[in-house]
């Protein structure tokens, strides 16, 4: 028997700590401290200034000598060569991301070229990027251009409740489509691995996806209540070690790459990541569907056009905005999403921009169209 050589593996599991609670900011300047005496704090300009009140006493309870600095235009080049600068000119010690995915894409990327350590203060749950060791970089325009992998998740992760609880609603319901994807994209990319890791993320991305199923409509009615703390669990850091344990075999598959794609049309910049990728886990199951023939993709997206209409996830081009597209604006992004490198090609068929564009506009085709077309 052929037995295939040992590779080298390099994981990044989960953040080193968190500290999780109702004002767990306020109780975590000891934390804060030990990882260093000079923080430089990276947020976006409007929600460092309106959450100064939360952030500032944290730091100077402990004397600490803080600078802030912006990612200014988007987590994008350019923004970090600005942000090295500020840190070198503040001789910072350490680095605390305070935002959404792109505030903390940005702070962990630069921390992982700096080598300094990372902290990270989600103010919404609308993604995973808190707990990750992977920073998305986009152009200064916001278009998707590629991931880093990076040494390790957070150093420490502060998920608090009362921050996450002012966040508006719209952002929890992003981030439940953005960790809802991780069942279908695993199981797609790695279903059949017979890592014994890969099949403990896959089955939690299981588990996951039916937490969400089950509690997410009563979260969204209801912040700040206890079924709300287990969905904002869900989406920030059960949704993060699922990525950490799968490592890099685990990855994305058409829902994201979709996303990627409808990044470079301007005006999807309106919509959240998560919300994007909702819209892409149905496109990658109507792919399934129409190329593969796949009778329990047909299923799924039942379920999941089900669900998204309780949460008001989108369901349809319509439903992100881009119910006026152009058939060249289409056309562009379904050729992003199909590019060589894309994890599209994780599919176990291969896709054309013309199907593509196909299962685009057709997210929300009734189930009886596959058999007609049979
Ligand atoms: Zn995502």
């Amino acid at each position: 028997m052929n037995q295939a050589p040992t590779s080298l593996l390099s994981l990044a599991i989960a953040p080193t700590r968190i500290v999780r609670g109702d004002k767990a900011l306020a109780a975590s300047g000891n934390a804060i401290a030990q990882l260093g005496n000079r923080p430089l704090i990276i947020g976006g300009e409007k929600s460092l200034a309106s959450l100064a009140s939360l952030w500032k006493p944290v730091l100077e309870q402990e004397g600490m000598e803080y600078a802030i600095a912006f990612y200014s235009p988007d987590c994008s080049e350019a923004s970090l060569a600005t942000l090295r600068e500020a840190l070198t000119s503040h001789q910072a010690n350490s680095i605390m991301g305070i935002g959404g995915g792109k505030a903390l894409d940005t702070a962990k990327l630069l921390a992982h070229q700096c080598h300094l350590p990372i902290m990270t203060v989600p103010t919404s749950a609308a993604t995973c990027a808190a707990g990750t060791a992977l920073s998305n970089v986009y152009s200064d325009q916001g278009a998707f251009l590629y991931d880093v992998s990076l040494a390790r998740c957070p150093d420490l992760l502060i998920l608090d409740y009362s921050l996450i609880e002012t966040a508006p609603r719209r952002t929890l319901v992003a981030g439940i489509g953005d960790a809802i994807a991780k069942w279908y994209e695993a199981s797609v990319s790695s279903g059949n691995s017979p890592s014994s890791l890969i099949i403990a993320a896959v089955q939690q991305a299981r588990v996951l996806r039916d937490i969400l199923f089950q509690n997410s409509a009563d979260a969204i009615k209801q912040p700040g209540s206890e079924v709300w703390r287990e969905v904002v669990d869900a989406t920030v850091l059960l949704a993060g070690v699922i990525g950490g344990l799968g490592g890099s075999q685990c990855r994305t598959v058409a829902a994201h790459a979709v996303h990627n794609g409808l990044t470079h049309i301007a005006t999807t910049h309106k919509t959240l990541h998560g919300e994007k990728v909702a819209f892409g886990i149905l496109v990658q199951l109507r792919l399934e569907e129409m190329v593969a023939g796949n009778q329990l993709a047909v299923a799924a997206r039942q379920q999941l056009l089900k669900f998204y209409g309780e949460v008001g996830l989108p369901q349809s081009l319509d439903d992100l905005g881009l119910g006026n597209i152009t058939l060249a604006q289409l056309h562009s992004a379904a050729e992003i999403s199909c590019h060589p490198d894309s994890d599209i090609h994780r599919l176990p068929f291969e896709v054309v921009p013309q199907q593509l564009m196909a299962a685009m506009v057709s997210t929300t085709a009734p189930v009886g169209e596959l058999r007609v077309k049979n």
